[in-house]
């Protein structure tokens, strides 16, 4: 019995670990780890089932030795699809004609049948609910256990009836722990959609906020354009003046149409995959989209020294919300005016993005509690932006320093690894 544990225990942590590692390594915001990872996936759950072919455990005492391959193959086909299934069905096949022994040809059968049919279920498997979704991969598992019974005895002549009881045991073991498998995925599944719609949701509340700025800032080159088409109608100008308003009409309605272009990039909550960004130009890009916020605040904002070499890793998308979340907090600190500096500095192995401000500042207190959810000094602060932050950034291996003194101001510095170097060496 003890030995029966051991080696179902061993068995199951073959079948966690793959989810175990797709956990520390992924980043968050895919949906489908084996849409997002499939060649890590389809590696992970060949490891697993090979090790669980290789140390499979003895059924209770009978001697009968059972193994739980059939979780990985079954979960794999039906998250993985068609060919996902094919390459673990290879990898299991070749694995058990190596093991060799009895039963070699109904485990064959047994494989290839799994392989072939479950991907069959996975568009509906995809979707039904969570509830549903256990009951279909429980009931594919039993399923794939009593083909097994019935080929053995039809075709091999195997008989039924001595081992029966234990048959309906294994249906139990291994429905049962496919059923926790799923059901931790769907939970990974659900948490990093939940990640995902609260960064879309954060982004959103930005973007709000900014709307009223961008449409004050859209009033300049409309007034300037509605003057110069009214000076046009009143008098008979000369031929180089009117191509003179011509110009500058043109130039006004640009203006308004990159405004407006700028704006429409940054609120499409598109996150993608991590890229080398230099950094000094995306920098640039986030302080023009935040120039007309600023200058409904009376905050004056500038660059300082912009090294144009580094060059970090990230995702392009999410670190221009977590730069704009700080430099909107940077603004907003400044209620009465003053200025935001921003810099980019680098070392051969580090890149500093630094956001100084002239604010309110903070006590040390406040500086602890940054980035925890709800925390917030403002009448109408969501108190999240902070904390999408620091999630991003961490993600991104990148870190958050913060220096502020209360009344005086405060300073940001997002410190990355510099690739720009690591490349070069
Ligand atoms: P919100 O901006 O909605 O309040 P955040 O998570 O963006 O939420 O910020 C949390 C809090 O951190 C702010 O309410 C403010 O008290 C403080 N804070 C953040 N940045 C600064 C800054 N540059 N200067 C002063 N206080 C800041
Ligand atoms: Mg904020």
């Amino acid at each position: 019995m003890e030995a029966m544990m051991t080696g179902m225990i061993n068995n199951i942590f073959f079948i966690v670990f793959p989810l175990i590692v797709y956990q520390m390594l992924a980043t968050a915001g895919q949906r489908n780890f084996f849409v997002s990872h499939r060649f890590m996936m389809t590696v992970l759950f060949s490891v697993s089932l090979v090790l669980c072919m290789l140390f499979p455990y003895q059924f209770i005492t009978d001697g009968y030795i059972f193994d739980l391959r059939q979780v990985p193959m079954i979960v794999g086909a039906l998250y993985g699809g068609p060919l996902v299934s094919a390459i673990l069905f290879l990898v299991a096949s070749i694995s058990r004609i190596i093991i060799g022994g009895d039963g070699m040809y109904i485990a064959l059968l047994n494989q290839f049948v799994i392989a072939v049919g479950v991907p069959f279920f996975r568009p509906l498997y995809m979707r039904i609910n969570r509830s549903r979704k256990i009951m279909l991969i429980f009931s594919i598992s039993i399923t794939s256990l009593l083909f097994n019974l019935f080929a053995g005895a039809f075709f091999f002549g195997n008989p039924i009836h001595d081992i029966v009881g234990i048959w309906i045991m294994l249906m139990i073991n291994q429905g049962t722990i496919i059923a926790l498998t799923a059901l931790m995925i769907e939970h990974m599944q659900r948490q990093e959609y939940m990640y995902e719609a609260f960064l879309k949701h954060e982004k959103m509340e930005t973007v709000s906020h900014f709307a009223a700025a961008v449409s004050h800032e859209l009033r300049n080159p409309l007034q300037s354009i509605k003057g110069f088409v009214q000076l046009m109608k009143e008098y008979e100008y000369s031929r180089e003046r009117q191509i003179e308003f011509h110009q500058t009409i043109l130039r006004e309605i640009d203006a308004a149409e990159e405004l407006i272009e700028d704006y429409l990039v940054y609120a499409k909550p598109t996150y993608g995959q991590l890229e080398p960004i230099i950094v000094a130009s995306e920098v640039s890009h986030v302080l023009k989209i935040m120039v007309p916020y600023a200058n409904g605040k009376d905050v004056e904002m500038h660059t300082d020294e912009l090294d144009e070499s580094a060059e970090i890793l990230i995702d392009r998308y999410k670190f221009q919300q977590a730069l704009v979340n700080i430099i909107r907090n940077g603004i907003e600190a400044m209620p009465e005016g003053g200025k935001l500096v921003l810099t980019v500095k680098s070392s051969p192995t580090k890149v500093w993005i630094r956001v100084t401000d002239t604010g309110v500042g903070m006590t040390k207190e406040q500086v602890r509690r940054l980035g925890e959810p709800y925390f917030s000094s403002k009448l109408k602060g969501t108190g999240l932006g902070m904390m999408v932050t620091y999630s991003i950034i961490s993600q991104m291996e990148g870190q958050i320093l913060v220096d502020s003194e209360k009344g005086k101001g405060t300073e940001f510095t997002l410190e990355f690894a510099n690739l720009a170097t690591t490349k070069s060496k």
